[in-house]
């Protein structure tokens, strides 16, 4: 495994690199969900790249940029462990150099939810994925479920700007109580982290009242938020049930519809989602 924290020196291994590349990018502190997605690469793709940079224009002021975890040695190992051939770890001002003054803007699926309570966010991530793409070149690159917005962002990105590279969605890992995991749940107190299973039970109830005939929105919503509000310390930012592709809320599920949420516990903003209509749910 090579490890490259300059994009010069990227670009030198990528070149030697062989067959096609996959791209896992990530904010480091890495856990299973992520591993999940290496080993959908390493399935996929001869080159195995991994992306570990925590990216500062993602972050609004007062966010947790400055305490947000970075075991660089532990996720190297895992990495390595995991068959990843090549580590791009670069500096804040490798990627952002003095005088840095070109952004991506997203509309669309970009403006409500985590884009509504975290302005800025979008326009961060999406110039850093859309940077990590031209530095890397990868024919694919892997996306969590677990940010459901920002998979469905970088692929109206990808659509937009035509980027020749496939985006992948992984199924969201979770803990054995249903909680997603998150680099962020290590900030949960042990009297916290029982909780924190509030938003996938939640989550499990909508999907039932779907599959008991139920198909009007704003009770599915309700019904998700009244066991959110049962969990001590669970204080509940949005419910939302939407359309997967435009993100805009749906008043009936007729079709493919995902309920997202956002949530504090304590001093941690979670945030999870689920199918409500897969197939044979209907
Ligand atoms: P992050 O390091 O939080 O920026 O996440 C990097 C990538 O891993 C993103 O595509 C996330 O959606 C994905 N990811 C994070 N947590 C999970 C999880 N529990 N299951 C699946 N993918 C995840």
């Amino acid at each position: 495994m090579q490890v490259l924290g300059t994009i010069k020196g990227f670009r030198a291994a990528r070149r030697d690199a062989a067959g096609p590349v996959g791209l896992v990018p990530t904010m480091g502190a890495l856990h299973a969900g992520h591993l999940s997605l290496v080993r959908r690469a390493r399935a996929a793709c001869s080159t195995v790249a991994l992306s570990i940079f925590v990216n500062p224009t993602q972050f609004g002021p007062g966010e947790d940029l400055a305490r947000y975890p970075r075991p660089i040695e532990r996720d190297l190992q895992l990495a390595e462990d995991a068959g990843v051939d090549l580590v791009f770890h670069p500096s804040a001002e490798e990627m952002y150099p003095p005088g840095f003054a070109t952004f991506i803007e997203v509309g669309g699926p970009a403006s409500r939810w985590e884009g509504e309570h975290r302005p800025g966010h979008f326009r961060g991530v999406a110039t850093v994925v859309a940077k990590l793409l031209v530095i890397t070149t990868p024919q694919q690159a892997f996306f969590g479920e677990k940010d459901f917005q920002q998979l469905t962002v970088v692929r109206r990105m990808a659509a937009d700007l035509a980027l020749p590279v496939e985006i992948i969605a992984c199924p969201i890992v979770r803990e054995a109580d249903g909680l997603a995991l998150s680099s962020r749940n290590v900030y949960l107190s042990p009297a916290e982290r029982p909780h924190g299973a509030a938003l996938y039970r939640a989550l499990q109830e909508g999907r039932r009242r779907v599959a008991a005939g139920e198909r009007q929105a704003s009770t599915i919503r309700a019904a998700i938020l009244a066991v959110l509000r049962e969990a001590p310390g669970v204080r509940p930012e949005y419910v939302a049930i939407v359309e997967p592709q435009s993100l805009e809320p749906l008043e009936r599920i007729e079709g493919p519809a995902r309920a997202l949420i956002a949530a504090r516990l304590g001093s941690v903003r979670l945030i999870d989602n689920v199918s409500l209509a897969d197939e044979g749910l209907l």
